[in-house]
């Protein structure tokens, strides 16, 4: 087990225990935001004939003078024309054979006529050509172009199930009355939806109370590809998690040097990989943001790197990176970042107050006025 590791150690190591995908075919309609899981070639040229790019006419490039005898439209086989003569022609249309140039409908028949205004059979594309690979997240562009190559089932990886457990005494659902020394249970319901944003399956468990016997007894309950737990990793007598991990799991790391979101933990239990995450609500999503999401799928980056002029002064942390919350604004030309809300751990609000975090060094801090890396959540 190592400790206190960097945050790309964390990556790293949690890398080396990979949920193994499994891949399933899907019908394309169903294939929006999911990782494809082979090359997907064309199956034809494209486009696979000659068409028009504009409506107007087809024409004989050469010819001085032309007379209309017909029209064509998309859809139609291809008509043909000979010297002197012009097809009336609308956009997607087969140029007629004989045809070599298109003079725009705007110009009138006599105008002037362009041979690029023609698509030429495999101009995007050939058949055969391999234009999404394996590891390509099916965004909308992608899904067209794998429909233009003729595909209507895709190959996608499937959507790992991943099991999220929130553990504490004090912990209760949301629209329940709060008894004194209560709070509500709000880390499983961030975590589930960020799991969503990255293509997995959310599996959302009862919370446990904090003890090693009710945890142990959830976790042996579980079939998932992956635990998410929140709470309980941190030094104290109640840390369950932690406490189980250590007698009865498997830990490859424990604490990263990253503030807020210190104490996590990854290892397996039974052989199933398992994140322990801490259980202040800030540090829950930005260990997420920061380690499981490009553990699990770094085709869906939560957020991107981008150097920032920073507004307002921020204290780094001794020996960690140190995520202080900001507002990341584009102003003349360069971004900066100012920060807005109280920053305590506890404290969610400023995840929604703030659309990004610092990367400060450890032991650094930032004058207003600094250019430091930051992260911008998308
Ligand atoms: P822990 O990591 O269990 O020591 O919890 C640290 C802090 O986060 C405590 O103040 C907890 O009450 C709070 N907390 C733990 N789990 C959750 C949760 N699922 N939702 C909201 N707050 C939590
Ligand atoms: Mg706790």
């Amino acid at each position: 087990m190592e400790t206190l590791v960097t945050i790309e150690r964390a990556i790293e190591i949690a890398r080396q225990t990979p949920i193994s995908p499994t891949i399933e075919s899907i019908s394309i309609t169903e294939s929006n935001n999911r990782i494809l899981a082979e090359n997907l070639h064309s199956k034809i040229d494209d486009p696979p004939f000659d068409n028009s790019a504009m409506d107007g006419w087809a024409v004989r490039f050469n010819d001085k003078h032309r007379t209309e005898i017909g029209m064509t439209a998309a859809g139609d086989t291809p008509t043909s024309i000979g010297q002197g003569e012009a097809v009336r022609i609308m956009t997607g249309a087969p140029i007629p054979e004989g045809a070599d140039a298109i003079v725009m409908v705007e110009s009138g028949l006599q105008g002037e006529a362009h041979p690029n205004f023609i698509r030429r059979r495999g101009e995007n594309l050939t058949k055969g050509t391999v234009a999404l690979q394996a590891g390509q997240l099916m965004t909308p562009a992608a899904i067209s172009l794998a429909a233009t190559m003729g595909h209507a089932t895709i190959p996608v990886r499937c959507k790992p199930r991943i099991a999220v457990i929130s553990t504490g005494d004090e912990l209760i659902p949301p629209g329940d009355e709060l008894s004194e020394g209560q709070i509500y249970e709000s880390n499983s319901h961030g975590l589930c939806a960020l799991l969503e944003k990255i293509g997995c399956t959310p599996i959302l468990h009862d919370t446990v109370e904090d003890s090693v016997e009710g945890l142990r007894t959830a976790l042996n309950s579980i079939d998932c590809d992956a635990i998410l737990t929140s709470g309980g990793v941190s030094m104290g007598d109640l840390d369950c998690v932690r406490k189980l991990m250590e007698e009865e799991g498997d830990i490859h790391f424990w604490k990263v040097a990253m503030r807020p979101g210190g104490p996590p933990l990854f290892g397996t239990w039974n052989g199933t990989p398992l994140f322990g995450l801490p259980g202040n609500p800030v540090s829950s999503h930005l260990v997420f943001t920061m380690i499981v999401a490009p553990w699990l799928s770094p085709e869906i980056p939560l957020a991107k790197h981008v150097p920032i002029r920073m507004k307002d002064p921020v204290k780094g942390a001794p020996g960690k990176t140190c995520l202080r919350r900001i507002q990341i604004v584009s102003e003349e030309g360069e971004l900066t970042g100012s920060t807005h809300t109280h920053q305590g751990s506890g404290n969610i609000h400023s995840l929604v107050a703030h659309n990004g975090v610092t990367l400060l060094p450890p032991d650094t801090s930032a004058n207003a006025g600094d250019i430091i890396d930051a992260l911008w959540f998308v």
